[in-house]
């Protein structure tokens, strides 16, 4: 058995948004339906209740694969689905009938605010004004969202200043989620029950869209692209030949393959984050 909790398959590296602070690497390539299969043969391999990502890229601008690899999963299989939100409607009666799937959207969309369970990966970019993130936030709750997951722009330089006000961004909204809690309606702010080795990506058996089996889904930013064969483990048609470990651990190849500035704005940020979940968990334990 391995230790790994979490399988990712890399559906596609492409994606139709071009978002601001996205700092995944894209390429024409998408999964094969053998290797989506040869993927999923590696759940038993991971301890029981292990969750599965469909990611991309844009996992939903390949439907036909997503339903795929859900029509294998056993039903009860926790299963997370990122995505921008505009292939959801396309894939509405699919996700009607495995309600244990957990769709991360990126943008607010009021359509798939009424998805069960749905969380919003709530970005929060630097310079934003503390009082307009409330203020999105606020707009988020009123579509209906009462799930959060919060990103700081990770891999981007934020200024002295910058950081300052993320952090009394993160005030603002500790602020705003004690009211909703003490008014009787709480929202799950996801980000306490994931832990990671690396800002925004996840640790697990990560299949790329070739069959390359990888440590982290961190291989699929493009400044890690020249590093990522030190986070290789082998190849999802061979499970036997999986290695243990990869050479290297993600942190490290993360430090290997940004510039100085990003590298500390990130850990300034995700400081930031930290202090702002901790003061959560401590008042959830009161
Ligand atoms: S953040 Fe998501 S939707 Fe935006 S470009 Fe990156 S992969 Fe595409």
């Amino acid at each position: 058995m391995r230790s790994e909790r979490l399988l990712v398959l890399v559906l596609t590296r492409r994606c139709d948004r071009n978002c601001g602070y996205c700092p995944q690497g894209f390429e024409d390539a998408d999964m094969s339906e053998g290797v989506v299969d040869a993927a999923l043969d590696l759940l038993p391999l991971l301890p029981p209740g292990s969750r599965v990502k469909l990611f991309g890229g844009e996992p939903l601008l390949r439907p036909d694969l997503v339903a795929r690899a859900l029509g294998r999963l056993p039903p009860g299989t926790a299963v997370e689905l990122p995505t921008h939100g505009k292939g959801l409607p396309a894939v509405e009666s699919l996700l009607a009938r495995r309600p244990e799937v957990e769709v991360f959207v990126s943008r607010p969309d009021p359509w798939a605010a009424r998805l069960r369970g749905v969380v919003h990966n709530f970005l929060i970019p630097p310079g934003e004004a503390p009082a307009a993130t409330a203020r999105r936030l606020a707009q988020a709750r009123l579509l209906g969202y009462a799930r959060f997951n919060f990103l700081p722009a990770y891999f981007v330089s934020w200024s002295p200043a910058q950081v300052e006000g993320l952090a009394a961004a993160f005030a603002g909204l500790r602020l705003v989620l004690g009211r909703w809690a003490d008014a009787g309606r709480p929202v799950e702010v996801v980000n306490l029950s994931r832990l990671g080795s690396t800002p925004l990506y996840n640790d697990g058996l990560v299949v790329d869209t070739d069959g390359e089996v990888y440590s982290s889904n961190l291989v699929l930013a493009e400044a890690v692209r020249p590093h990522r064969r030190r986070l290789r483990l082998g190849e999802a048609l061979d499970p036997g030949g999986l290695a243990a470990r990869p050479a290297a651990d993600a942190q490290a190849v993360l430090s290997e393959s940004y510039p100085p500035e990003i590298l500390s704005s990130m850990r300034a940020v995700d400081d930031a984050l930290t202090v702002f979940c901790l003061a959560l968990g401590a008042a959830e334990a009161r």
